[in-house]
């Protein structure tokens, strides 16, 4: 997203920052007040809503996923249910039917909530850490994708360096929520919604400029795949779960779920190719996330209160 460094470099500590959601064109960006103040971080009402309809969208995915459908209604499926993503107001009634048949207004609110806070995190990111901070950040890219020279042949020596460094803030984010009293209760959850974001930055890229190149930001969909990889890394880290509970079998299958997600989105299971890849590409997640995650225990159940709050119940 969008970040100002100039106001940005100076200042190392989040508590003189303003962070808040409003209408601004940006997704996301980071400013200083303008009397020269502490930078403030905001977070676009747009974003919100694409991160909403997504949710929607993603619970219909998965619905459709567990029960038999032919690979021609699969495919089929992802035109009318990306329709809802475009700009027309209403909600088409097949459509609402689908929505309705696989809601989960509990995991939705959680979700998008956990997306606003990675959102303002990767801002925070821009105005609060330090500029080696962030290059300590760099380092870590590629590492986590080993094509990265080849993804950006090409582009200028000055957009590898925002590309960079808007990359080294997306990690930042990851570690802010997971050092925040968020990262402790439902790690997956977070992660999510990250993911979910990104997903929206994809969105919104097609419906606002197609696939203009851009010279600050690099392509959201590898933003997604190094966030992600990010994630394996931290879900194989022993210290994450000794502060952290581990998560329960649903949420792991959730998890592997948005990368599927994201491929489908994408169109990458197009007719030419066999209707059962998604789902060894969906086992091969799930594979990698059992393995680097040391236990799986007992998801935690949550409820919503008549005033739309979630509390969480128990763990099983
Ligand atoms: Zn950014």
């Amino acid at each position: 997203m969008v970040g100002s460094e100039s106001t940005s470099k100076d200042v190392q500590t989040s508590l003189s920052v303003f962070a808040g959601v409003s209408n601004s064109d940006d997704l996301g960006s980071t400013d200083g007040l303008r009397n020269g103040g502490p930078p403030y971080v905001d977070v676009s009402t747009r974003l919100v809503r694409y991160c909403q309809q997504l949710a929607d969208v993603y619970l219909a995915f998965w619905g459709l996923t567990q029960q038999p459908i032919s690979h021609e209604s699969f495919l089929g499926f992802r035109a009318a249910l990306f329709q809802y993503l475009g700009p027309r107001e209403d909600t088409p009634l097949q459509l609402q039917e689908i929505f309705d048949a696989y809601a989960d207004p509990i995991f939705k609110t959680r979700v998008v909530h956990a997306a606003t806070r990675w959102a303002i995190a990767h801002e925070m990111a821009h105005a609060v850490a330090t500029r080696p901070v962030r290059k300590r950040y760099e380092a870590l890219i590629r590492p986590l994708w080993p094509t990265l020279d080849e993804e950006w042949r090409g582009a200028s020596a000055a957009a590898r360096t925002s590309y960079q460094d808007e990359i080294a803030c997306d990690l930042l984010a990851v570690d802010f929520v997971l050092d925040s009293p968020f990262g402790r209760d439902d790690v997956m959850t977070q992660a999510g919604g990250s993911l979910l974001v990104l997903m929206a930055t994809i969105w919104d890229g097609w419906l606002t400029d197609a696939s203009a190149t851009s010279m600050s930001h690099p392509s959201p969909t590898l933003r997604f795949h190094i966030v992600s990889q990010y994630w394996l890394t931290k879900f194989a880290d022993r210290s994450t779960w000794e502060s952290a509970q581990a998560p329960g079998p649903l949420a792991v299958l959730d998890h592997a779920m948005w990368t599927v997600f994201e491929r489908w989105s994408a169109g990458e299971y197009g007719l030419a190719r066999s209707g059962d890849v998604w789902r060894d590409d969906y086992f091969a997640k799930l594979d990698e996330l059992v393995e680097a995650i040391p236990s799986v225990t007992a998801d935690t159940i949550y409820a919503m209160h008549s005033d739309g709050g979630i509390s969480r119940v128990q763990n099983r």
